[in-house]
């Protein structure tokens, strides 16, 4: 069993934000801004190239209610999913990490980002 799946099922505990019959979102445990939340399906999905339409129309407004939770629905946030080995997922359950609570750097520069586009 994955490590998600784990927090889903209370094995790992976690610091739980929100929580529906489907998704959960709870607070990483390694936070990259000051407000860095991650969002899942409980049933287990790979990947973001995985998931069906019907899962993302629901996540789209649970990820809603936990922007507004939590006050950074009007100042902005960013929505990242990593997917596979160039994505740089690690946690093979699908995530979304929703970042705020200050101005968020992004990088233009980076040359990987251009490369054979
Ligand atoms: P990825 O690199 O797969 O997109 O992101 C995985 C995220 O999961 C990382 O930001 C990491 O800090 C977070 N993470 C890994 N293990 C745990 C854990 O046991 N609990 C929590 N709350 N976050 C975790
Ligand atoms: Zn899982």
């Amino acid at each position: 069993m994955c490590i998600f799946c784990k927090i889903v099922n209370g094995e790992i505990p976690n610091n739980t934000v929100h929580e529906s019959e489907h998704f959960l979102a709870f607070h990483d445990l390694h936070p990259k801004a000051p407000i860095h939340i991650l969002i899942i399906p409980k049933q287990h999905v790979d990947c973001f190239q995985d998931v069906t339409a019907e899962t993302m129309g629901a996540i789209t407004e649970f990820t809603q209610e936990v922007a507004t939770k939590v006050g950074i629905d009007k100042t902005g946030y960013r929505l990242i999913t990593n997917n596979g080995s160039d994505g740089g997922q690690e946690v093979n359950h699908l995530h979304f990490h929703l970042l705020g609570g200050a101005k968020l750097v992004w990088d233009h520069t980076h040359e990987d980002a251009h490369r054979s586009l």
